[in-house]
């Protein structure tokens, strides 16, 4: 494993931020992940694991160690009439994985189909997307415990998941993921509960599903190889009763969907864009003209710009309707 110093982190963000780390470096097998962590700790530096960085807004500079997760592989570890169990590595590319299982008669995880990110983030904020989360389909996971300092596998109830949240979230920089185990339920139903899939007709193949929310993806969001962005950007707030009543007195439109809790999900990108923050420009970033919840690089944005954007769309929207956003990409 080498620390490669002044590390330029340009090409490890989706948003596409010009940002150098102290140190870089790469995880290709778990075995490097303690020999990292006591590099880290010789240095006394702190040590950051980006995947593909899909859900970052880097400062200029992080004054530490980036190591970059790149732990590869695929195997089937269970295929029976009721479920197929396949493990992957953190560092495998998210939709590639999503598109191999797709392919190869393993369907299951075709509504999270073009998420940016790698597999061993998509359980840390339990990604989702047209009616189904990561823990829909989650069997377990290996991750590297800092505290104990040793390799630990986690089950469903371990990780805690709830909407968009996890143990991992929780709490930050204990656990680095090195492969996810997912369950693949037979015989395969397919989830069109969203709209865009509930036109499609029930005996539906796995393939046509996730061609559409890769058709429904790509015709709503901006495309980050192009114009970088870190997808959403505020959480949908899940608010309770009154507030909703109160919203709908005034925009009988306003979209809520009801929680199992009693609480409605409000949709962000509603809120930003009833608050006059769609296409918002402010030097190189701004709010897509596409998407309202999406806060998109134009060209040469700067951290400083991004951070004024989030809060100039916090504090419209919460002066507009009362509604709290919390910012989805972590700040590092
Ligand atoms: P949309 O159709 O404009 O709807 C706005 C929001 O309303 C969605 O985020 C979704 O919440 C919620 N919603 C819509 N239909 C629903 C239903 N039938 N039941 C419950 N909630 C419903 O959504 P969009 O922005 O195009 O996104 C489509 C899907 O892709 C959503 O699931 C969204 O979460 C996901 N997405 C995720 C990211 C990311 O970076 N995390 C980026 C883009 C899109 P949910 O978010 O809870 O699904």
């Amino acid at each position: 494993m080498q620390l490669i110093p002044d590390f330029d982190l340009r090409h490890c963000n989706t948003f596409g931020l010009s940002a150098k780390a102290r140190f870089g470096t790469t995880i290709n097998t778990p075995q490097d992940i303690p020999a990292l962590l006591d590099a880290a700790e010789r240095l006394d530096l702190p040590l950051r694991i980006l995947g593909q960085g899909s859900n970052v807004v880097l400062r200029p500079v992080f004054e530490g160690i980036v190591a970059q997760m790149a732990i590869k592989g695929r195997q089937i570890l269970q295929d029976t009439p009721e479920q197929t169990i396949i493990e992957a590595g953190a560092g495998e590319n998210w939709h590639d994985f999503v598109s191999y299982t797709v392919a190869n008669g393993m369907p299951g995880l075709e509504n999270l189909a073009l998420i940016p990110g790698t597999v061993g983030a998509a359980p840390v904020q339990n990604i989702g997307a047209y009616g189904l989360e990561l823990a829909d389909r989650f069997a377990s996971l290996s991750a590297y415990d800092t505290h104990e300092q040793c390799f630990v596998q986690l089950g469903l109830e371990d990780c805690a998941f709830s909407y968009r949240q996890s143990l991992f979230k929780r709490e930050p920089n204990r656990f680095i993921v090195a492969a996810v185990r997912f369950a693949l339920p037979r015989p395969w139903t397919p989830n069109l509960r969203y709209a865009g899939l509930s036109e499609l007709p029930a005996e539906v193949s796995p393939q046509a599903v996730m061609d559409r929310v890769v058709e429904l993806r790509r015709s709503k969001l901006p495309d980050w190889t192009k114009t970088g962005n870190a997808g959403s950007f505020f959480h949908n707030p899940v608010v309770d009763a009154t507030t909703v009543e109160r919203i709908r007195a005034e925009h009988p439109g306003a979209p809520a969907y009801p929680q199992p809790d009693g609480r409605s999900k409000l949709s962000a990108g509603w809120l930003i864009e009833q608050s006059g923050f769609k296409g918002l420009r402010i030097g190189g970033a701004g709010v897509s003209e596409r998407h309202a919840l999406v806060v998109v690089n134009h060209g040469g944005a700067t951290y400083a710009v991004i951070a004024e954007i989030s809060d100039r769309v916090r504090t419209g929207v919460e002066a507009q309707f009362g509604v709290i956003l919390v910012q989805e990409p972590e700040t590092i």
